[in-house]
């Protein structure tokens, strides 16, 4: 009894924590759908047991591999520049942790779908038990090179890479439905956070909305 209150009181202490950093990204005019949306998942399934109480600080941590789960803000940056809405087919290149797929889920709800690519199998592995545990059945975890986009379920309403590549990779463009968006982090130190938009006629129109750094994308067209 006394184990079960003290985990009831740790739960309840994170998502206090929860609830003051997601309110805490106001300030970068994050729209309340993305804030409801990070609210609603548990960012400290999503990283290893150690370090659940750096979940709810707005910083990335390191998951293992060399790689890591990206900072809350980065999150919520990228979902805003993606436009989400429910019933989207929604294309990630890099699940890492699966965090950042899970809060797509929740943002593109049960009519829509979340296929994500990472190519290290016991991350894979670690997102596909994380996604289990907070429950998201509309978000699916593949072991590939993601740097080729992922044909099979193309094309997609919106493509987002959360790692940089040396420049846009052509299959992702020609998997991206026209009216579609892609966010992609381009460079090799830091990179240019760059939004794409196909219109209907399949013209590509690129903005440059800031830098960023990420862990390089590694494959066929990545580093
Ligand atoms: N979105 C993740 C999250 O929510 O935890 C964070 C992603 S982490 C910053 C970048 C990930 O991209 C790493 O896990 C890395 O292994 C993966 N990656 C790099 N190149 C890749 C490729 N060609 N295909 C798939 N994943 C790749």
């Amino acid at each position: 009894v006394k184990k079960q209150e003290e985990d009831r009181e740790e739960l309840h202490k994170l998502e206090e924590m929860r609830e003051r950093l997601i309110r805490g990204l106001e300030i970068h005019g994050t729209e309340e759908k993305v804030l409801k949306a990070m609210l609603r998942v548990p960012r400290h399934i999503f990283v290893p047991e150690y370090a659940r109480r750096g979940a709810y600080i707005d910083t990335p941590l390191d998951i293992g591999f060399g790689q890591t789960i990206s900072a809350p803000h980065m999150v919520a940056i990228m979902c805003d520049l993606l436009e989400l809405s429910e019933g989207l087919k929604v294309l990630e290149i890099g699940t890492g942790s699966g965090y950042n797929a899970a809060v797509m889920g929740e943002l593109v709800g049960q009519s829509g779908h979340v296929y994500t690519v990472e190519r290290i199998e016991p991350l894979v592995n670690f997102a596909r038990e994380n996604i289990k545990k907070a429950g998201y059945e509309n978000v699916t975890i593949l072991l590939d090179d993601g740097s080729v986009g992922y044909s099979s379920y193309a094309p997609y309403d919106r493509i987002v890479v959360t790692c940089a590549a040396p420049d846009i990779p052509e299959p992702l463009l020609e998997q991206l439905k026209p009216g579609g968006i892609m966010v992609i982090p381009v460079g090799e130190y830091t990179q240019e956070l760059i939004r794409i938009k196909k219109d209907n006629e399949g013209n590509i129109h690129k903005e440059k909305r800031g830098g960023v750094v990420f862990v390089p994308l590694i494959g066929k067209y990545g580093f």
